[in-house]
């Protein structure tokens, strides 16, 4: 890595890879990110070997959420060496860029630093890597879905209707680039009062497992406002790892996603 990558033919799935699973989302802050690495410790807790892309150009999280730092090795100037962190092969954006220092690439050089991380990093064997999009419809989406073998993608929505707008534009951006859609997770869709017990649509209500069932794409699951989901993502220990409600939920997902 470092210097100015360019783009190259490298190839988009790397051989020991069995499925690439994308994960989109219509707009920044929904917890798309927060999913990812749960969902990566959730499927690696099953059993699975799986390796986690952060491609989040525009806010790359997770050096963070998975407590990982440093730089990807590369002793022969070509084959990048990926992090580990609890359990998953990790690659971001991030590791290549200071973390307070914004990415001011143009488009070429996001796209081959994009392929690099696709196909220069020594995945080894995985059955499932997944890839943490940037928020929205833009470039790298479209890079990623015409240049690589993505076995499917997932979105995440609040159940706020901005986001749902939003949402079903990545949904048919998907459809129209002919990924299929595995899936909607609701992300922050209640918030249960810890002093009286009692559950706040605090984003409204209903409105992802509405849409999943019009567009016919399946809700794979809804996942409450949480403090310790934030607490853990924060810590670099995504509350996946434990064995708490929130990290059933998420193994929930990550079996429905491996049956
Ligand atoms: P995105 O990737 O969509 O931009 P993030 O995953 O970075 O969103 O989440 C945005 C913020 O919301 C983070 O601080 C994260 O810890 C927090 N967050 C995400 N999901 C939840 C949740 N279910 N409960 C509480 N906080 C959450």
């Amino acid at each position: 890595v470092g210097g100015h990558p360019k783009p190259q033919a490298a190839p988009m799935k790397p051989s020991g890879v069995k499925r690439i699973l994308a994960i989109g989302s219509g707009k920044g802050g929904v917890g798309k990110s927060t999913v990812s690495s749960n969902l990566a410790v959730a499927l690696a807790k099953e059993g699975r070997k799986v390796g986690l892309l952060d491609a989040d150009i525009y806010g790359p999280s997770q050096p963070r959420m998975m407590g990982a730092s440093g730089r990807p090795a590369s002793p022969d100037g070509k084959i990048i060496e990926p992090l580990h962190s609890h359990g998953v092969t990790l690659m971001s954006i991030g590791f290549m860029v200071e973390e307070d220092k914004a990415v001011v690439w143009r488009g070429p050089m996001l796209m081959g630093a994009l392929q690099q991380m696709i196909g220069q990093v020594n995945w080894g064997e995985l059955d499932v890597l997944l890839v943490d999009l940037p928020p929205g419809t833009g470039d790298v989406q479209l890079t990623l879905c015409t240049k690589s073998e993505l076995s499917g993608a997932i979105v995440v929505s609040t159940p706020q209707d901005v986001a749902l707008l939003d949402a079903r534009k990545a949904l048919d951006m998907f459809k129209s680039l002919k990924t299929p859609v595995l899936g909607l997770i609701e992300n922050m869709s209640f918030f249960t009062c810890p002093s009286c017990g009692s559950e706040h649509h605090i984003f409204g209500h209903g409105g992802v497992a509405a849409e999943a069932e019009k567009l016919g794409v399946p809700l794979l699951g809804s996942l409450p406002i949480d403090l310790e989901t934030r607490l853990a993502g924060d810590s670099g220990t995504p509350i996946a790892a434990g064995e708490g409600a929130m990290a059933q939920a998420y193994a929930q997902i990550a079996r429905g996603l491996v049956e």
